[in-house]
């Protein structure tokens, strides 16, 4: 049986033969740019993102190459449409748009047979990304309808790493939703059980890990928009190859941009001063990874997390202000306020004088004009990370950071802003998007072969990131790079990855150990799917097989037919589908 990219129009018409496609497509033998002319015509006659996103969908699941060719050569474009914010309506949308199968789903009622289930998928798999629905971006339970959220994000593995899609598997839990809604809605795909209690996920969850890792000991599981992911990583994290994306790479990709700005600020270390507005699980997660680059910078841990001000809905978080703080704001409580409390950010602002200001509060505007010109006249280069999400919640927007600290900021969002016009310049905002790390952390745990994901690594991803800009980005105080680059990113972030692991002795690929940096690079490289290549590879093999079976490739259908069924029958596996 001929795949479904067999029908690509850009295959020689040496390949159509051998896979007997041939005289199934258009004579013609497209070139990439005249594919890319077509698809991109196309996708523009679509008028709404969710009938873009249609159309890319059925271009994945009909032609994969040249999607991710298109994927490749236009990936600013095309990555809101697969994924954020697009993927957000078609999750919503997912039962009543469905129109073909794609990835695993496991049911509350298929446990204690979860192995036989895995057992149905039809390809070896490196990857996984896996959601329960419970917390599909901020719009709640979507049950299976998150199914939609580890297709478009391992389409980012593929596409950023050069994870081979055949090798990936995406998987959503149908553990029941608390959305009543979709329980009642006749057309909703999943079962129509309330959601699971957490023992009896957990219970799932241990089926599931073990029967992921038996069939498949090097797969690497990445936990994505479960609404409480602290446990599932807690309990994993050191007996699995697995991360939750949304705590360990969120986590990662701020600090990689925070080592940038505190780089180009100019102030040591020692001397920033770090308030937060927003204490809760964000807040505090993110002011603790931070907490750990100036440990690395040489502080002490309570000189590093004395750099500190942490500020919630009642104001400064102090050890002496009235009330019980809640446990996870306690480590940054301050002790040195000589019992005043600082009520408004304003007055928090007056008295920490601070070097950097981080929001992770959703209070969309909190860094109001007043406040960002005083972080300019106190510093040279202020730095202003507002990261709520969505840009209604950005504690400020792009535009405004520049205007009233006269460009002087360092910025990077959660949110994606506008590039701005100030003074005749084009000025492009920072934006901390998790795609800068976790598809390198991915392809670094594969190709590391690595028994967990360790802190170490996640940490070293970030700073790989760190360093990955080019000369021409920092001079332009960009915090991160061009996303255009990313594939290059994902090399120099899997890089470090792999050298963390193997640090921590997490690695199977012990020959990775002994090898320089530059060959470490090239054997990523060698090892990512390339898109542009399958073509190459397919004719490669071929002029292989016209060897094997000692002669030319024929150049005409008839004997084509007879070399393709002579070789299949000797070497299928070898030869049909492997890296296609
Ligand atoms: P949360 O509800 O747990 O915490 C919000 C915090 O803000 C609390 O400490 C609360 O007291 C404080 N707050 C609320 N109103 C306030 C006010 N008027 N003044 C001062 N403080 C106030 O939410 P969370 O899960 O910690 O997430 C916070 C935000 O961070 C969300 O918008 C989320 O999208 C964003 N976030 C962004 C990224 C990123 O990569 N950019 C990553 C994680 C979270």
């Amino acid at each position: 049986m001929p795949s479904p990219s067999d029908f690509d129009t850009a295959n020689s018409i040496e390949a159509r033969k051998y896979t007997r496609t041939y005289g199934l497509t258009p004579p013609g033998v497209d070139t990439f740019a005249k594919q890319e002319q077509r698809c991109l015509a196309l996708l523009n006659a679509r008028k709404t993102p969710i009938e873009k996103y249609q159309y890319l969908s059925v271009l994945r699941n009909t032609n994969v190459h040249l999607f991710y060719r298109l994927l490749a050569n236009n990936v600013k474009e095309l990555t809101p449409l697969i994924y954020t914010p697009t993927v957000g309506e078609a999750c919503q949308r997912w039962s009543e748009l469905f129109t073909h199968a794609e990835g695993l789903y496991l049911s509350y009622e298929d446990r204690g047979h979860l192995h036989s289930v895995i057992q149905n998928w039809p390809h070896d798999v490196e990857m996984t990304v896996v959601t329960d629905g419970s917390r599909i971006l901020g719009l709640g339970d979507l049950g299976i309808n998150g199914m939609g959220i580890p297709v478009g994000k391992l389409s980012l593995y593929t596409a950023c790493a050069g994870i081979h899609p055949m090798r990936t598997l995406p998987l959503c839990l149908d553990l029941g939703t608390s959305n009543k809604a979709f329980r009642e809605d006749p057309l909703y795909l999943g079962s129509r059980r309330d959601k699971v209690t957490a023992e009896e996920e957990k219970e799932f969850l241990d089926e599931m890990m073990a029967a992921l890792t038996e069939r498949w000991p090097g797969i690497v599981i990445q936990y994505e928009d479960f609404k409480n992911p602290f446990p599932s990583l807690e309990r994993y994290q050191n007996t699995y190859t697995m991360f939750n994306d949304d705590i360990q790479g969120t986590g990662a990709v701020i600090l990689g941009g925070f080592i940038n700005a505190v780089k180009q600020s100019g102030v040591a270390p020692k001397d920033q001063r770090a308030v937060f507005l927003g204490a809760g699980s964000a807040g505090v997660g993110v002011a603790k990874q931070l907490t750990e680059f100036f440990m690395k910078e040489g502080l002490s841990e309570d000189e590093a997390k004395k750099r500190f001000w942490l500020v919630d809905s009642q104001g400064l978080v102090t050890s002496d202000r009235p009330g019980k703080l809640a446990d996870h704001k306690v480590y940054f409580a301050r002790d040195d306020n000589d019992g005043k409390q600082y009520k408004s950010l304003e007055e928090v602002v007056e008295y920490v004088k601070p070097t950097i200001l981080m929001g992770l509060s959703t209070i969309g505007g909190a860094f109001t004009p007043k406040i960002l010109t005083r972080m300019a006249e106190m510093n040279d280069r202020p730095v202003i990370f507002p990261l709520s999400n969505p840009s209604s919640k950005s504690e400020c927007t792009f535009e405004d950071a520049i205007k009233y600290t006269n460009a002087k900021c360092l910025f990077a969002s959660g949110s994606p802003f506008p590039t701005l016009q100030w003074q005749g310049k084009d000025l492009s905002p920072g934006q901390g998007n998790n795609v800068y790390v976790f598809p390198g952390i991915g392809l670094g745990a594969i190709l590391s072969g690595a028994v967990s994901v360790t802190q170490n690594m996640i940490y070293a991803s970030a700073e790989a990131l760190s360093t990955s800009l080019l000369p021409e980005e920092t001079a332009q105080n960009w915090l991160y790079p061009d996303i255009a680059r990313i594939r290059d990113v994902s090399v120099i972030v899997a890089r470090g990855v792999i050298r963390a692991a193997q640090k921590d002795r997490v690695d199977r690929e012990l020959a990775l150990r002994n090898i320089s940096d530059e060959e470490i690079d090239e054997y990523i490289r060698h090892r990512m799917y390339d898109p542009y290549t399958e073509h190459e590879k397919v004719d490669e093999q071929l002029r292989e097989l016209a060897q094997l079976v000692g002669g030319p490739t024929s150049s005409h259908a008839g004997s084509a037919t007879t070399t393709h069924g002579a070789v299949r029958n000797g070497n299928p596996s070898d030869v049909v589908g492997k890296e296609r």
